[in-house]
């Protein structure tokens, strides 16, 4: 075992845990190759569900899954722990020392050795340094931040109507800052929140006592998506009763209220940050590698790190150059599903000296779901490379395969049926939202 090339992938996010269970599957089962990953927490869910754990409209532990049970499965070692440096001339990852809640250090520091890397540590939401953002602000970037998310909606519903039945003031005004995807999609999804609760017992509360307002700082939502998609959003943002403010950049995030740049104060109990992205910033300081100025590590096109052959990087903590383009590949779960699969024939090549395979990355088009109300989207054609703009059922349905190709991905077929049917039942047992 000791003799087999070392493969360690830091990261089992959307692409990470993918490359892993391929890799695992094809060369760990034969023993061609040793696989590891390290992973900060224990389990995984797919990050584009983590508004609606917010919402409650999602059980996560229903869609979580444990590593080391995945690992023994897809013939994988896994790791526990955050990776916080690295040791080129060794060929070393540096994982920090892990420690219990109350702070008891349970393992020190230690070092993986490998002999190739791959790094695919995902991003967090960017704040561009925006006074009050930090303290005042929700953020969504991992399952615990959209769990607590989740119990001070609750709470908050809770206290609205109380103080409704009291006959006081009652309005819960929720400002989300940036309308990409991840913000349009919440708004809606706290929307649905807003009709189900007062079913479950919170019945002092009108849907219209929730005040859902979408900040944008450029002059349209989904700005970097085509204008159609971003004309039809607002209709329906507008039709769910969710305000749209756009060209209003956001100078302040205070306590209560969100300040914009001409001055204007906004109230707003609960503010979620959902505007653009970095990748950690502990890449910036590993030795020698380029980073972009979001902390991204520049790849070349076969997914190496510019400084390092034997050191690739994808998903958004990658900054990928497409050929015919300025801009890099985007950072969304489409791309790093791509970039997944190529690697892993570039990995699989690389044994036997293979070449490293070019990745191109194929827009499939972008959807826009409005939880259950509707679903609003584009589909490139792969010939022509023209977008068809789609909506309604056929749209939600392309946007749920998205997260089916992932589990099948990682469970195989068979296996990704028998969750989508235990998926239907638990839906018909249980309440349309989780209440606790
Ligand atoms: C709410 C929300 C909705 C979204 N919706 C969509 C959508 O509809 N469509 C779409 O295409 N994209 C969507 N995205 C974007 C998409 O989730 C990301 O592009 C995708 O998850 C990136 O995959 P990744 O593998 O690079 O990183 P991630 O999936 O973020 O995984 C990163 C992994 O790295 C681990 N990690 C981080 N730091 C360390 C460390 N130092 N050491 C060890 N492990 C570490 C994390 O625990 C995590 O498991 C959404 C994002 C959000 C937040």
């Amino acid at each position: 075992m000791d003799n087999l090339h070392h493969i360690v992938v830091v990261g089992g996010g959307a692409g990470g845990l993918e490359l892993v269970t391929s890799l695992g599957n094809k060369l760990g089962k034969k023993r061609k190759a040793r696989i590891t990953l390290v992973d900060a927490g224990l389990t995984h869910v797919w990050k584009p569900l983590l508004h609606e754990v917010a919402s409650g409209s999602l059980d996560a532990s229903a869609n979580e899954i444990n590593y080391r049970a995945h690992a023994r499965k897809h013939h994988y070692e896994f790791q526990l722990g955050r990776m916080s440096g690295l040791d080129r001339q060794n060929k070393h990852v540096v994982i920090a020392p892990f420690h219990d809640v109350d702070g008891t250090e349970v393992v020190p520091e230690r070092h993986i050795p490998y002999d190739t890397l791959v790094i695919a540590v995902g991003s967090t939401a960017n704040d561009f340094g925006t006074p009050g953002a930090q303290d005042n602000c929700l953020f969504l970037d991992s399952l615990d931040q959209a769990r607590r998310f989740h119990n001070l909606m609750l709470n908050a519903f809770l206290r609205k109507n109380h103080e409704a039945f009291q006959g006081a003031e009652h309005t819960l005004n929720i400002s989300i800052i940036g309308a990409g995807a991840t913000g349009v999609e919440l708004a809606a999804e706290l929307r649905l929140a807003s009709r189900e609760l007062p079913v479950y017992g919170m019945n002092h509360l009108q849907p219209s006592d929730v005040s859902i307002t979408v900040i944008e700082a450029a002059d349209r939502i989904l700005p970097a998506l085509p204008g159609r998609l971003s004309a039809a959003a607002t209709k329906e943002l507008e039709h769910q009763r969710v305000k749209v403010l756009t060209g209003q950049p956001v100078n302040e995030v205070r306590p209560n209220s969100v300040v914009m740049k001409d001055g204007t104060e906004l109230p707003s109990e609960m503010t979620i940050w959902a505007a653009g992205i970095k990748a950690p910033a502990f890449l910036a300081e590993l030795e020698g590698l380029e980073v972009n100025r979001g902390n991204q590590l520049v790849v070349e096109q076969t997914l190496q790190t510019t400084q390092d052959a034997d050191i690739f990087a994808f998903g958004d903590c990658a900054a990928c150059p497409q050929p015919d383009s300025d801009r890099p590949v985007p950072p969304r779960a489409q791309a790093a599903h791509q970039q997944a699969d190529t690697l892993f024939k570039t990995l699989c090549n690389r044994l036997d000296n293979g070449e490293a395979v070019p990745f191109v990355y194929n827009d499939h088009g972008s959807l826009i779901n409005f939880s259950r109300y509707t679903t609003v989207g584009n589909l490139m054609g792969n010939l022509s490379g023209r977008s068809m703009y789609i909506e309604g059922k056929v749209a939600r349905m392309f946007y749920l395969s998205l997260y089916r190709m992932h589990q099948v991905a990682l469970h195989g077929m068979f296996r990704t049926g028998i969750i989508w049917l235990m998926d239907r039942i638990s839906r018909a047992m249980h309440p349309r939202l989780k209440l606790h």
